[in-house]
């Protein structure tokens, strides 16, 4: 393995607003920051992909609700957005990390000039050692051209720029055989090779008695699909951890891994 590796990394609203109240978790962006920098000192090329945007702009708000129409959500996101740039740009800053956003619709990476455009503004930033930090350009986003989710995302981005890993932070520290806290004969999962196992697991986890009763496995599945096709290893692992990026890149196996 090239001891340069290139990395995607998504954190989600829940990570990083502790249950997703829209208070930032602190002590989690601090660690996921100093270990972004670490992987950066060590030569690595790396982008975040960060949701955040529409949790964060309804605190802003005092908003108690999540927003229901495709407006209010929309002009939640830019008032979101904004503050969440502002959070990284301070913890990055006080490491002497320059960082980019970048935001993205679908349509971004479904037409060629856009997609061959978008590849090349992300080789530009990871040269001078810059970490785009990706999400949804919920802003303009038209309903059938929103990419959904950030899972989705990330492991498009991951495909886009040719990553050998794609890091899925979530609220468990890997995947289960079934819910470990009702079910203590739960196996925990370390690795998955074949697609037909990723398969099989979405049915568990789409299907009534979700698997481990959190929200959104399935589109990290679906995630880890979409990016295992594109030849990215792809791992999910606890947020709350993010030195568990760095124990992976060495060898260590943390979380659930699905080869290539
Ligand atoms: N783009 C959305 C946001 O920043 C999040 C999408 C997702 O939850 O995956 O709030």
């Amino acid at each position: 393995m090239s001891p340069v590796q290139t990395l995607v990394v998504k954190i989600g609203t829940s990570s990083l607003t502790g249950g997703g109240t829209g208070q930032f978790a602190l002590s989690t962006l601090a660690a996921l920051v100093e270990t972004l920098c670490t992987l950066r000192q060590q030569g690595h090329q790396v982008v975040l992909v960060s949701s955040g945007a529409v949790g964060i702009g309804c605190r802003r708000l005092q908003l108690n609700d999540r927003p229901k129409t495709l407006a209010m959500k929309q002009a939640v996101a830019a008032v979101g957005q904004g503050r969440l740039m502002r959070i990284y740009d301070d913890l990055f800053s006080a490491l002497n990390q320059p960082i980019a956003q970048v935001l993205l619709t679908r349509s971004d990476l479904a037409q060629r000039s856009r997609y061959v455009n978008s590849y090349r503004t992300f080789r530009q930033l990871l040269q001078l050692g810059v970490i785009p930090i990706v999400n949804e350009n919920d802003t303009v986003a038209v309903e059938e051209l929103k990419f959904g989710d950030n899972d989705t995302l990330s492991a498009l981005v991951a495909s886009l720029i040719g990553a050998q890993w794609l890091f899925l932070l979530t609220d468990v520290d890997r995947l289960y055989s079934a819910d470990p806290r009702s079910n203590p004969g739960a196996k925990p999962i370390i690795s998955i090779d074949r697609q037909a196992d990723i398969q099989a697991l979405k049915a568990v986890a789409g299907g009534q008695g979700s698997a481990w009763g959190t929200g959104g496995m399935l589109t990290k599945l679906e995630a880890a699909q979409i990016a295992t096709t594109a030849g990215v290893r792809t791992v999910i692992t606890d947020g709350r951890q993010p030195q568990n990026v760095v124990k992976a890149l060495a060898g260590e196996a943390v979380g659930t891994q699905f080869a290539p």
